[in-house]
């Protein structure tokens, strides 16, 4: 067999087919369609009115074992297991996956098109900008961030009655307000809408926000793996007076707006949300939102385009959702809901949606079904979860049979979890060249024995959609299999109890343990009404434990939290375990070494 060329170079060299006609085919009206270029379309919302009596496709999500640090191939199968299923089965199919962030196709990890033989393409357009989706976040995160800092500027620095005057301008000899400031009058139970109505004390509790300079949680965000923006003094210049304050940047992805993008069901929920968010709390402990800051409407404005799905194409020519990508760690790591739900109504009844969750299936997985499916009204049909010998095997300590045996354990851990859901599941081992026969039916025998639906291996990165067919059978038998969709806790039990839950029955800890933090957490979101959002843990994905270095399936471990984080707009709060970088760094030899130009040809070298 000859090698497997250069991502780039196999994505360079299939002739791709002009995105309008693939829109056409996937059963899209031209008006439904808005073309940036030949190889990238968006696609209007007004659809979801059109297809909404149609009956959905059936719903699939990928998730692995605990992967090592290079990832197991979970964007590589789920762009093969569409191939599979569209190319070579000829079922009307949709993979849904999320916009990979500019920072790691720069920085270590490269892009995350799939590989091999099983990729979105064009990858370069894919893995740069698209359609400007992360952009318009990056906008949005930070006219919010601007808007926190100039208003406690103003305040500081005006009186009551000037900061008034400013905020509701005399225009015409009148003062009226916004929209936008009647819904915040409304929020502080004043019921008048003409300006000369308000008292002396109302004048001052409407143009205060007095928000607590040490409280703001709002932080700048940017697309770039930079690591000396983690912890910043903003306000040096001598025009803002001294009001310096410690601040940090965060990397887009990480944004709330970006975790806003991918729960959202409309473009009125996306307003709600982005005027949910809060940004910090007032001298009096009250929470601030962005609709306080009156920037939610801005945001919406910013935000118009981005809530639309993006539509691209893999190797094979089947049809590619692309569209959100939040952090998997400190938010919920899957795409966009609009995304699946209209794939989904596209494929038709015997059609399959194929979406993946990021990281393994304790972290992607449980925050898919137990966020993502809670806010779509979604239920899965199968659970797809890709293992590697070569994981199994750092599991197991060693490269023996021996080892690669006692490394299974976690697979049947993260089987077991998926079971927790009631929902049938297939693995699928991603084969490598240097993997034997002997050990790839030895998984597939085990991953049986521990309840798995069923268990085959396949080559689609080295072969395309044909090493994926026995993959798209499996996939296909379970769909019609009994499932019985269960969350695996109510929203309404305490915070704590349902981190406790997480963490017994996903991690195999043996309890929670609430830092100071945390504990002053749990009472402050309770207290302001945020207790019954679901739960997003911001673990590492490297270990079920909270230790990235354990690996397998440990036991005996008290998981400590040791702060709590609200994301009120998206809808979760974010107990933190350990410490969590927000913003990449480089390393000494970052991907961008080899990524390079051609002028003649305008193509893009060096990208994987
Ligand atoms: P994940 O989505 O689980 O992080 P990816 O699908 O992005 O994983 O794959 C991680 C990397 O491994 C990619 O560079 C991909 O091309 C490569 N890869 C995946 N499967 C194989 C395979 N069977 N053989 C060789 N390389 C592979």
């Amino acid at each position: 067999r000859k090698p497997v060329p250069s991502d780039i170079v196999i994505s360079r060299s299939c002739a791709a087919k002009s995105i309008d006609s693939l829109a056409r085919e996937v059963g899209l009206f031209s008006d439904e369609v808005e073309l940036y270029g030949k190889t990238k379309a968006k696609v209007q919302l007004t659809i979801i009115k059109r297809l909404q009596s149609l009956p959905d496709g059936k719903y699939v999500v990928v998730t692995g074992i605990t992967p090592t640090p290079l990832g197991e191939g979970k964007s590589t199968t789920t762009i093969g297991l569409a191939q599979a299923m569209g190319a070579h089965m000829k079922l009307n199919v949709f993979a849904c996956v999320r916009q990979p962030s500019q920072g790691p196709t720069f920085g270590i990890k490269g892009g995350a098109a799939g590989g091999g033989y099983s990729q979105v393409i064009p990858m370069e357009e894919f893995n740069l900008h698209l359609t400007g989706d992360i952009h318009a976040i990056t906008a949005a995160n930070n006219l919010v961030a601007a808007a926190v800092d100039a208003r406690i500027f103003h305040e500081a620095t005006q009186s009551d009655k000037a900061l008034y005057n400013r905020l509701v301008p005399l225009s015409g000899g009148e003062r009226t307000f916004s929209p936008i400031q009647i819904n915040r009058l409304k929020k502080l139970g004043i019921q008048k809408t003409e300006p000369s109505a308000l008292t002396e004390e109302e004048i001052n509790r409407f143009a205060r926000l007095d928000i607590d300079p040490s409280s703001v949680t709002w932080q700048r965000v940017l697309d770039t793996n930079d690591r000396f923006l983690r912890k910043i003094t903003i306000g040096q210049s001598p025009t803002e007076k001294g009001y310096t304050r410690e601040a940090q940047f965060d990397i887009t992805v990480a944004s709330e707006i970006m975790a806003v993008l991918a729960l959202t069901s409309s473009l009125e929920d996306m307003r709600q949300r982005l005027a949910k968010m809060v940004v910090a709390t007032s001298r009096r402990g009250d929470p601030i939102t962005t609709e306080d800051l009156g920037v939610s409407g801005a945001l919406t404005v910013l935000m118009k385009d981005a809530i639309k799905p993006n539509l691209m194409q893999t190797l094979e020519g089947t049809p590619v959702f692309v569209h959100a990508g939040p952090f998997a760690n400190i938010a919920h790591g899957n795409s966009s809901i609009l995304a699946d739900k209209i794939a989904l109504k596209l494929v038709g009844p015997e059609g399959f949606v194929v979406t993946e969750a990021g990281f393994g299936a304790d972290i992607g997985m449980e925050k898919f079904f137990n966020i993502k499916c809670r806010y779509s009204g979604l239920r899965p049909h199968v659970v797809v979860l890709v293992a590697t010998i070569r994981a199994l095997k750092m599991h197991g300590g060693g490269p023996t049979v021996n080892e690669l045996l006692k490394g299974c354990n976690n697979m049947r851990k993260q089987i077991e979890n998926a079971k927790h859901f009631g929902v049938p599941v297939v693995v699928a081992v991603n084969a490598f060249k240097t993997d034997t026969e002997a050990e790839l039916d030895l998984v597939c025998t085990l991953a049986k024995s521990a309840g798995a639906f069923d268990a085959v291996r396949c080559s689609h990165w080295a072969e395309g959609g044909a090493g994926a067919v026995a993959l798209g059978e499996a996939v296909q038998k379970a769909s019609s299999a009994p499932s019985n969709f269960k969350f695996l806790y109510d929203l309404d039990l305490p915070i704590a109890d349902k981190i406790r839950i997480i963490a017994q029955k996903i991690y195999g800890a043996d309890d929670i343990e609430l830092l100071p933090e945390a504990q002053h957490k749990v009472a402050l979101y309770t207290k302001q009404g945020f207790a019954n959002l679901p739960v997003c843990m911001a673990k590492t994905h490297l270990s079920l434990s909270h230790e990235a270095e354990k690996k397998g399936v440990p036991k005996g471990f008290i998981l400590p939290i040791r702060d709590i984080r609200a994301s009120v707009g998206a809808g979760f709060l974010f107990p933190l375990v350990g410490t969590m970088p927000t913003i990449p760094g480089l390393p000494t030899r970052p991907c961008f070494y080899d990524i390079d130009l051609d002028p003649e040809t305008e193509q893009v070298n060096g990208l994987f």
